[in-house]
């Protein structure tokens, strides 16, 4: 099972891959996750990737599909992974794409979670004030940058699965509980 959940930052995603981390199994693949262990770890790609994250930015197609391929290949991924962040632009779908059929494997389905661009800047703000421990990328100019990332660089993948039948659209502003039990509807039907 291959599941790729898709919306700008703030939608739940992460909640959402949690959840059916713990309900089913799945593993969850953040790649944002990913690149704030290697920013932890200090790595090269790491302080790299750092200043292209503070800036609102998306990290370059060669390196997340490097990243998420070496993922791919480890053995819990062979149960069933959500995608959580990745892809984020065509060129990253149709590698992934590429990386799934030479392994015979194929995308079961592609979640966007539909939110208005005003409340989700409120939410993330109240996230970061709750937590205390805003994270250095969740400051509002930032975000408002990243939402317009999202709107030019990643919104062209939902047309691109739309095609192939694979998109299943959700209304994300729901309550988290109803957002969850949407997704386990679509799931339910595959
Ligand atoms: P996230 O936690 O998914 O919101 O990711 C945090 C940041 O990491 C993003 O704003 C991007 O700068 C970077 N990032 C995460 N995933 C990707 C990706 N698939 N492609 C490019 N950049 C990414």
């Amino acid at each position: 099972m291959i599941l790729i959940l898709v919306g700008p930052p703030g939608a739940g995603k992460g909640t959402q891959a949690q959840r059916l981390m713990d309900k089913y199994g799945y593993v969850q693949l953040s790649t944002g996750d990913m690149l704030r262990a290697e920013i932890k770890a200090g790595t090269e790609l790491g302080q790299k990737a750092d200043a292209i994250i503070k800036a609102g930015n998306l990290v370059s197609d060669d390196i997340m599909v490097g990243m998420i391929a070496n993922r791919l290949e480890q053995p819990d991924a062979a149960q069933g992974v959500i995608l959580d962040g990745f892809p984020r632009t065509v060129p990253q779908a149709a590698a992934l794409d590429g990386m799934l059929s030479s392994k015979g494997k194929s995308i079961a389905a592609v979640i966007e979670l539909k939110v208005d661009a005003e409340v989700l800047v409120a939410r993330i703000l109240k996230r970061a004030a709750e937590t205390g421990n805003a994270r250095a990328d969740d400051n509002e100019e930032t975000l408002r940058k990243r939402l317009g990332v999202y709107e030019q660089q990643t919104a062209p993948i939902l047309p691109y699965y739309a095609d192939k039948g694979l998109l299943h659209s959700l209304d994300g502003m729901a309550e988290m509980d109803a957002v969850s039990a949407e997704i386990e509807a679509v799931l339910a039907k595959l």
